[in-house]
Parts: C-alpha cells; sequence; structure tokens
C-alpha cells in the first residue's frame, strides 16, 4: 500500500453504522440520511454469510420493503465465476438491479478486465447511480448509500464515488481466507483509531451516526 493509501485508508469512515441490515429500516434511512434515494447492498457478511447458496426468507423481505418504501436498490458484490449467476438467481427478484464486476467491463477498451472494477473500485457504485436515475432525473453518487461489512472495500469504493457509506460487523462466520487473515485485523485496527465499534456489542441496535 502506498503512503497515499495508508492515508486514505486512515481517514475512511463510514455516514452511518449499524448493529445489521435487518435492524436497518427505510423510516431510518430517510431520517438520518435525507436526501437518499438508492441503496447499494454487498452480499457476502452484510445481507448472508460469505458464499451463502441462500438467502433467509426474512433477509429477502427486508431488501424487498426498501424497494417498496420508494427506494432504487441495487446489489453490487465483487463475486465472480460461479457464484455471478447465483447471485443474480438469489437477488435478480428483490432489487431494482444485481452488479457484479463484469457488468463494468467496456469492451471498447482494450484489456479492460472484470477485476479492474472490484470494490474498492467505484465503478459498480457509479454504475447503479446511472442506473437508478432516468435522463431527466439523474441520481447524483451523494444520493446513495452504499452498505456493506468491509471499511476497506465498501467503505472505500462509496468514499471513491462520491457517495455515503453504512457499516455493519460482519454476518455469519465465514470469509474470504485473504480477507480473514490480513483485512479484518486491519480493519479492527482502523476503525479503533477512528472511534468506530470495534467489538460486537459495540455497534448500535438500530441504524446510527458513528459517535467519533
Ligand atoms: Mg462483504
Amino acid at each position: 500500500m502506498s503512503f497515499e493509501g495508508v492515508r486514505a485508508a486512515l481517514a475512511l469512515t463510514p455516514d452511518l453504522v449499524a448493529r445489521s441490515v435487518r435492524s436497518v429500516t427505510p423510516d431510518a434511512v430517510r431520517r438520518l440520511a435525507p436526501g437518499v434515494r438508492a441503496l447499494c447492498f454487498d452480499i457476502d457478511g452484510t445481507i448472508t454469510d460469505y458464499h451463502a447458496p441462500a438467502i433467509e426468507p426474512p433477509d429477502a423481505e427486508h431488501l424487498r420493503s426498501f424497494r417498496e418504501a420508494g427506494f432504487r436498490t441495487f446489489v453490487i458484490s465483487n463475486c465472480y465465476g460461479e457464484r455471478v449467476e447465483q447471485v443474480h438467481r438469489l437477488f435478480d427478484p428483490l432489487v431494482t438491479a444485481v452488479f457484479t464486476p463484469v457488468d463494468c467491463v467496456d469492451p471498447a477498451v482494450p484489456g479492460d478486465h472484470a477485476s479492474r472494477h472490484r470494490k474498492p473500485a467505484p465503478d459498480m457504485v457509479l454504475l447503479a447511480a446511472a442506473r437508478a436515475g432516468g435522463a431527466d432525473d439523474p441520481v447524483r453518487p451523494d444520493e446513495v448509500l452504499v452498505v456493506g461489512d468491509q471499511l476497506l472495500k465498501d467503505v472505500a469504493a462509496a468514499r471513491a464515488a462520491g457517495a455515503r457509506a453504512l457499516l455493519v460487523p460482519r454476518l455469519g462466520q465465514s470469509d474470504h481466507l485473504g480477507v480473514r487473515l490480513f483485512q479484518r485485523p486491519l480493519e479492527a485496527v482502523l476503525r479503533r483509531l477512528r472511534g468506530l465499534p470495534v467489538r460486537r456489542p459495540d455497534w448500535p441496535d438500530g441504524l446510527a451516526r458513528p459517535r467519533s
């Protein structure tokens, strides 16, 4: 990581925190994130356990409730390979659109590859903002709230896009190995430095602004 990268990581902080996505209501988003019109949800560790093959019915219903409340809703996931198809099958019926890095690949750009568009790149957030609005009613990035469990991926992508960010603790027990070994311990240090919740009991029950 470059010096600039370290400085950016040290400055990362979400606009909002919550103990779980399930504890966040559309009304609370309207109250604490006024002006937000679109929500971008990470999946693994946020809506489901890492690479879960199914979504719990109450979680599906909860996700759907945001769209029914008038928000444009998106799933933005760094997944690749076979998981892409699975993610579409699980989430297409629940949200406005599902995006994975491959959706950001520009065939006109030589050598463009899905891996360039993974969070913390802002691309999927910007694609969601573009899809959320119409030509005469564009949705600005700051009207988008990114919801995820990783400071260095989800919150960083939101910041890079100029969007707002809601951080939740990882849901479930599983994790990508590299993330578990390197990124999670670093994120715990960064959260401590920023005065963000660190241990499970520190996270607020519903949607809240961080105390720092
Ligand atoms: Mg995640």
